[in-house]
């Protein structure tokens, strides 16, 4: 069993906050465990919790059309939430439920070790941009421990706001530039601490 369907495993089943009490399914998150790319949504709503997987409603099927607008499929990236479980009515997600799944987020994200993570909206935002205003910051990205964090509109948002939509589409077509752009900050890093410590004698 692989460390992601370990995880998985354990999300399906847990029960460290309220929203364990109303989901039909966890929604853990789903792609390749070697994926470049991962994206990170609010929590999952009505289809998803039904469904047990992230972004399949009308948002699941705008960011589908997102992503083949750089020549991406779904599976070639990984979809992952802030909460793993359905708000009640799709509210908003609470601060001590966000602190509660937190460690499962942290543990995909070490697993998968992505070179760029698309946040979308402002609750996965708020995680790399705590006071950030996301119509001032979307689109640009920041380097955060060796990987770039670009914060985008939530596609349920932007799906029917014209200004906001054509913000996202203008900030997915960035996406292949910056993920090439990390490739040559890679290439380019100074040699290790070593070598520096050699030279100074
Ligand atoms: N909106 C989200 O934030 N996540 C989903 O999985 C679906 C809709
Ligand atoms: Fe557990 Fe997260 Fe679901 Fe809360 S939202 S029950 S912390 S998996």
């Amino acid at each position: 069993m692989s460390e992601l369907s370990k995880l998985a495993a354990e999300i399906s089943v847990c029960q460290k906050c309220i929203l364990c009490k109303s989901r039909t399914n966890a929604v853990p998150g789903e792609g390749p465990e070697n994926a470049q790319i991962m994206f990170i949504g609010e929590g999952p709503g009505f289809h998803e919790d039904k469904q047990g997987r992230p972004f399949v409603g009308a948002a699941g099927q705008f960011l589908e059309e997102l992503l083949a607008s750089i020549g991406l499929k779904r599976d070639q990236v990984f979809i992952a939430n802030v909460v793993k479980c359905r708000p009640p009515g799709n509210r908003d997600p609470m601060p001590d439920e966000i602190e509660a799944c937190r460690p499962y987020l942290d543990r995909q994200i070490e697993i998968i070790n992505p070179k760029v993570i698309v946040t979308l909206g402002r609750y996965s935002m708020a995680r790399w941009f705590p006071n950030a205003k996301i119509s001032a910051i979307h689109g640009q990205p920041r380097k955060f421990e060796g990987r770039l964090v670009v914060p985008m509109f939530h596609p349920a948002a932007a799906l029917h706001q014209p200004s906001l939509r054509k913000d996202v589409e203008a900030d997915f077509r960035k996406l292949p530039e910056i993920l090439k752009q990390f490739e040559q900050v890679e290439d380019s890093e100074p040699p290790p601490p070593e070598a520096e410590q050699l030279s100074l004698f």
